[in-house]
């Protein structure tokens, strides 16, 4: 192929316990899927159908386990926030995806930062635009590596946390997702259809709050590791 400058390489998330990476093709995210989230955002939360966003999928920063990973504080924003969330790894496509099979269709579970331009994001929400200034930015999507389901199932329940500076900012479970991940599955795939290597941040729980240059975020999920990213 005569490319007029070279293409990007092929954005990859490594996978826990193999020599093989997670190749990214789309990342789609999850809005509003904690209750008490919802309600510090300033709605009900009344189990309307899930809505999603998108990020392009070289917003990821792949974080090693062991390691704190730099990110650069974005421009345009006073209002750099966290979201810790549960990121499900699509390793089989389809579309119309029943609940009941949507496990099958999963190859892995990892820990993600959904990071967002609070003001820009609630600017454009505010007046009916998209989100992609508050969301997609570069280096938006910081990822720990990718756990197999094949090693540890379908985790429906287990602490999701992050802290800053060491204080705890946010700490829930994942079973308190409002739609968990086979229905998030079954209704996103009735949109889009899924494909090997879409990636789903599932949503964040309630404690969302702003970072500053020089902070650092230490953020984890049960039986799927942790992850550390600091702010520059
Ligand atoms: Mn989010």
């Amino acid at each position: 192929m005569n490319y007029a400058f070279p293409p990007e390489p092929q954005v990859a998330v490594p996978i826990s316990g193999s020599d093989a990476v997670f190749p990214v093709r789309r990342i789609y995210c999850v809005g509003r899927n904690y209750a008490a989230h919802a309600r510090e955002m300033g709605f009900d939360p009344d189990r309307e159908p899930p809505f999603f966003f998108c990020k392009p999928d070289n917003s990821i920063v792949v974080v090693p386990p062991g390691h704190t990973v730099e990110i650069a504080y974005p421009p345009q924003t006073s209002d750099f926030q966290h979201e810790i969330e549960l990121v499900v790894a699509i390793g089989r496509g389809g579309r119309d995806i029943p609940i009941e099979q949507a496990n099958d269709h999963v190859f892995g579970y990892a820990v993600g930062l959904d990071m967002t331009r609070r003001d820009l994001q609630l600017r454009a929400r505010d007046k009916g635009r998209p989100w992609e200034l508050g969301k997609a930015f570069d280096e938006s999507a910081p990822i720990a590596p990718i756990v197999p389901a094949s090693a540890i199932g379908h985790p429906a329940s287990g602490a999701v946390w992050v802290q800053v500076d060491g204080a705890d900012k946010q700490r829930s479970d994942i079973a308190k997702l409002i739609w968990s991940v086979p229905e998030v599955i079954a209704n996103l795939s009735s949109f889009f259809e899924l494909q090997p290597g879409d990636l789903i941040y599932t949503g964040t729980p309630e404690g969302v709050g702003k970072v500053e240059r020089g902070q650092t975020m230490r953020g984890g999920i049960d039986g799927l590791g942790e992850l550390s990213v600091k702010v520059v």
